[in-house]
């Protein structure tokens, strides 16, 4: 994702509303009660500027959400659109993916959502990639029994590696698409930034819907 520079970003992402969250590690095993409730809880991974998670937590007042991102200047795009609704479904996480083990108990949580994850094309560069087996065994550590995982992209290399790494990795897949917004299913898709933005320029959607096996 290209960044701009946003003037004083981790200042105002301290100053910002109650609903970020600059480490984590002190609400391990405790989101619940962070919460106020037992709902499920939902984290996207790699948020970017928050439409989706947004979205999702407008509609589904009884699921709690997570946005992930590492960089205060994306983050703060993201909170910045919450300072005029209080959601108190949803927490912005402003941590490194790679972290996820220290953020977040065993089984802690529900649904995780990848989208537009960066494609890091370089081989040497394949670790980086969220869906990666690093990352996925953090996933697995950290998702309910039968939690699932969905993940969209518009990079077909993308696509094609994520799904050998999970098929590699054991898992088992309920979905796959290479057209999402095609498909012959009749229902509202929520969708990020960049999903709006290569749809725009008429590009297929691939969608992976998966979880671990017992
Ligand atoms: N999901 C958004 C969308 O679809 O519009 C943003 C997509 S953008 C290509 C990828 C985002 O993932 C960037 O905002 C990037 O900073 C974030 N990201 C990449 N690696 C990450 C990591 N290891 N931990 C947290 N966020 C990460």
């Amino acid at each position: 994702m290209r960044r701009r520079n946003v003037k004083n970003a981790d200042q105002r992402i301290k100053d910002a509303s109650l609903n970020v969250i600059t480490e984590g590690k002190e609400h391990k095993g405790s989101w619940s009660k962070l919460f106020g409730n037992n709902n499920p809880i939902h984290l996207e991974i790699g948020m970017g500027k928050g439409d989706f998670i947004i979205e999702h937590a407008k509609t589904n007042p009884n699921v709690n959400y997570i946005g992930l991102e590492k960089f205060p200047s994306v983050l703060i795009q993201a909170a910045d659109k919450l300072s005029d609704t209080h959601l108190n479904n949803l927490y912005l996480l402003l941590v490194d993916a790679a972290t996820l083990d220290e953020i977040f108990e065993k089984h802690e949580i529900d649904k995780i959502y990848l989208n537009f994850s960066d494609p890091w094309p370089k081989a040497r560069h394949a670790k980086r990639r969220l869906t990666s087996s690093n990352f996925l065994k953090n996933y697995e550590q950290i998702l309910k029994q039968d939690g699932l995982i969905e993940f969209k992209t518009d990079n077909r290399p993308l696509f094609e590696y994520s799904i050998v790494s999970m098929n590699n990795y054991g898992m088992e897949f309920l979905e796959l698409s290479f057209d999402l917004h095609n498909r012959n299913v009749d229902e509202y898709i929520i969708k990020t930034e960049y999903e709006k933005k290569f749809m725009a320029k008429g590009n297929p959607i691939y969608f992976i819907q998966t979880k671990f096996k017992k």
